[in-house]
């Protein structure tokens, strides 16, 4: 079988103008990911650009090398020529939205991800399911291509394992992730500075909205479902912008009886962006599945559209009925 890491640094070593981009909805291994392979690409003398289909949240401004990040329309006045297009931490090229084109213009893709329903469609395939965070599988390519991390480096694959890995508490700081945070540490990463930027750097806008989505929180004790949603008008109301509902849904598992938290993000009038979030056995993956989404067993999204109340009613439905039927 070909190694994926080896025909990765061949590519990088060979080529010499290159497109890293990550999926819509941008989040800190995304970005980190990205930037990481920025600045790595930048130390082997080669050309590099990030180029992101979205705004990158105010959160993640700390990043070095986050003012560089171009968007689309950015990147399309500018109309350079690239030969490789780098897609990291998404499943499948939809989720980059309209850089999407991109992928019919490169000579090469290379697909770094950890997601399980990762779609294999770039010419190189660095896919890792088991792996906390994408931005670990940069910090092996790394590795691969003999480049000691530098302070930029570090900075960016730590804030995707810090994001990912929830603070370290959705995946277990083994002796292996230990290692890794050790040197990145060594290598001139502050490891609190990107714990307050990722969890705690939130303006009164944001709280104000998280305030609002606590006040809708219920929970089923039957199931173990907890459920938050957010209108358009709680946005408004708040002075709040998409950005501002990031992390919402992680407090549905703060109820000690929760197995599922589902969090509805109203996007566009009857449009909403549903996030699941679960602990202990429970897989959410499938439910993402069936309404189209994907993710990860213990994280995933997909959207819907309709008024709330039904969407609500389907979606709690079929969580219902797949959390019981999956009891022991
Ligand atoms: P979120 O709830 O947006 O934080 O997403 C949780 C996980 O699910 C992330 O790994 C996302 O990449 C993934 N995800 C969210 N929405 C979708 C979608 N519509 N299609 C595929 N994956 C998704
Ligand atoms: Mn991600
Ligand atoms: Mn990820």
């Amino acid at each position: 079988m070909r190694d994926e890491k080896k025909e990765i640094c061949r590519i990088f070593s060979e080529a010499s103008h290159f497109v890293v981009t990550s999926h819509q909805n941008i989040d800190g291994d995304g970005l980190g990911s990205a930037l990481a392979l920025y600045f790595l690409l930048r130390r082997m003398g080669k050309r590099a650009r990030v180029v992101y289909d979205g705004r990158v949240p105010y959160f993640y401004r700390f990043l070095p090398g986050s003012a560089q990040v171009l968007s689309f329309e950015e990147f399309s006045v500018e109309k350079e020529p690239f030969e490789v297009l780098v897609v990291v931490d998404c499943s499948n090229p939809a989720r980059v939205g309209r850089v999407e084109g991109f992928l019919k213009e490169a000579r090469y893709v290379v697909n770094i991800d950890h997601h399980p329903d990762n779609a294999f469609f770039g010419h190189a395939n660095f896919v890792v399911p088991g792996s906390p965070a994408s931005a670990l599988l940069v910090y092996e390519l790394a590795r691969e291509l003999h480049i000691p991390p530098d302070a930029d480096i570090a900075t960016s694959i730590l804030t995707g394992i810090v994001t990912d890995t929830g603070g370290f508490q959705f995946a277990e700081l083994n002796q292996n992730l230990f290692a890794v945070v050790g040197e990145l540490v060594a290598s001139g990463a502050s490891l609190s500075t990107i714990m307050y930027h990722v969890f705690r750097f939130r303006r009164l806008e944001a709280l104000k909205l998280l305030s609002r989505a606590l006040h809708h929180l219920t929970f089923d004790p039957v199931c173990g479902c907890a459920s938050m949603h957010l209108t358009q008008e709680d946005f408004r109301e708040c002075g709040a912008q998409e950005e501002d509902a990031e992390g919402v849904v992680d407090y549905g598992l703060y109820i000690p009886e929760a197995r599922v938290s589902v969090f509805f993000k109203e996007i566009a009038p009857n449009t909403y962006k549903v996030s699941l979030r679960s602990r202990d056995d429970f897989d959410v993956l499938p439910v993402a599945h069936h309404f189209g989404g994907g993710g990860h067993q213990r994280a995933a999204g997909f959207k819907i559209t309709g008024p709330f109340p039904s969407v609500y009613r389907e979606v709690l439905d079929f969580l219902r009925t797949t959390v019981l039927g999956s009891s022991k």
